[in-house]
């Protein structure tokens, strides 16, 4: 058994990864299409081979409930949107794996994560990065304490950002926010996985230096975690400058990622001068082939709404933070989120 999947929303990230992933993946395909661009349809049906009775738009979308092609239902639109869709979805029977960041608010992340246990169905966040090799030495690393105890974090997540001044991303009723919701999640990733730990505090600082251009959305973020072991981290994201990188260091030395969260392949060494290694798949295929393993095997969820609920919460602790001038706002995670990965 293949996993079917439909993809809602076929911009940049669904034509040139995930499509073209869902081509190598073992334990899924591309099942069928939503979108609300008529012209798509024909395009995607004769480069993928994807019957008309498989493709839906945003009106009849609810109409897949009644479709067996289709097992699971992926959200790839704009950050506002994902709530709603991953949640009608749940409500048409369908697993759910949904873009980051997870949505654009706490209370959203709650009501996506209830439709799917009221429906029934597997929820799993597109954190891709949890399935790559380089990102899973990591956890390995602060696991086994290959390098003492994690003390120091450092994770920077950003990219120089330019051009149509009318993108969505700039939009903050589509995106929720800028640089933060966009690149910042893989920081908040690389914190947590750096050091095995959900972080105690935060404290956060906003800079700007294109305010005509980044009117609604953060343009530069910087914050600083506190962690239970009494480690700390230090993030920062942008769309103002590029940076990709990730820095542990314990009690017996150090290790970093630099290309830390790219589409791969990521790159990484150790104060020992080990130089990490490890071949390069399509971190899209391995991260959809883990969540079909999960709905088909029951093999662990390795990127569950819960985690996406837990950096949301994070999200807003920053934003809360900076509005605050800078203070400490103090984080409280429940087991529930104890994967601390
Ligand atoms: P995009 O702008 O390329 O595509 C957005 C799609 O949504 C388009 O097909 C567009 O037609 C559709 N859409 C529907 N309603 C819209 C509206 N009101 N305004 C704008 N577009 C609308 O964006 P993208 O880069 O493909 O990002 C989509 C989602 O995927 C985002 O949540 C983003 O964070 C996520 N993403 C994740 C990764 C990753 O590495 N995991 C990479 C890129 C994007």
């Amino acid at each position: 058994k293949s996993l079917g999947i439909a993809l809602v929303g076929l911009g940049s990230y669904s034509t040139y990864q995930l499509a073209p992933a869902l081509q190598d993946t073992q334990h899924c395909h591309l099942a069928g299409i939503v979108t609300g661009t008529p012209e798509k349809e024909k395009i995607w049906a004769d480069k993928y081979n994807i019957s008309s009775k498989n493709i839906y738009n945003y009106k009849n979308f609810d109409e897949i409930s009644n479709n067996p092609d289709i097992d699971a239902i992926y959200v790839v639109l704009p950050n506002s949107m994902h709530a709603e869709f991953c949640i009608r979805a749940a409500k048409a029977g369908k697993h759910v794996i949904c873009e980051k960041p997870m949505a654009v608010s706490v209370e959203e992340c709650d009501a996506i994560i209830n439709a799917c246990k009221e429906a029934g169905v597997k929820l799993g966040m597109g954190y891709r990065l949890q399935s790559e090799p380089y990102t899973q030495q990591v956890k390995r690393f602060v696991k086994e304490k290959t390098f003492g105890d994690i003390n120091f974090v450092s994770a920077d997540a950003a990219y120089r950002s330019g051009g149509n001044p009318d993108q969505w991303r700039l939009n903050k009723a589509l995106s929720g926010g800028g640089a933060l919701m966009n690149m910042g999640v893989y920081a908040i990733q690389s914190a947590i996985y750096g050091t095995g730990e959900n972080p105690i505090s935060v404290s956060a600082q906003e800079f700007s230096t294109r305010p005509e251009y980044f009117k609604e959305t953060d343009e530069t973020i910087t914050a600083q975690f506190e962690f239970p072991s009494g480690a700390i981290g230090n993030i920062s994201t942008s769309h103002n400058f590029n940076a990709n990188a990730m820095y542990v260091s314990g009690t017996s030395g150090w290790f970093r990622l630099n290309p830390a969260n790219n589409y791969g392949p990521l790159s990484g060494e150790t104060s020992k001068g080990d130089v990490l290694k490890f071949p390069h798949e399509s971190q899209q295929k391995l991260q959809m082939d883990d969540f079909a393993k999960h709905v088909l095997f029951d093999e662990p969820n390795i990127a569950p709404g819960e985690m996406g609920k837990r950096d949301m919460m994070i999200v807003e602790a920053i934003y809360e933070s900076i509005a605050k001038g800078g203070q400490k706002i103090a984080l409280d995670f429940e087991p529930e989120f104890g994967f601390g990965g």
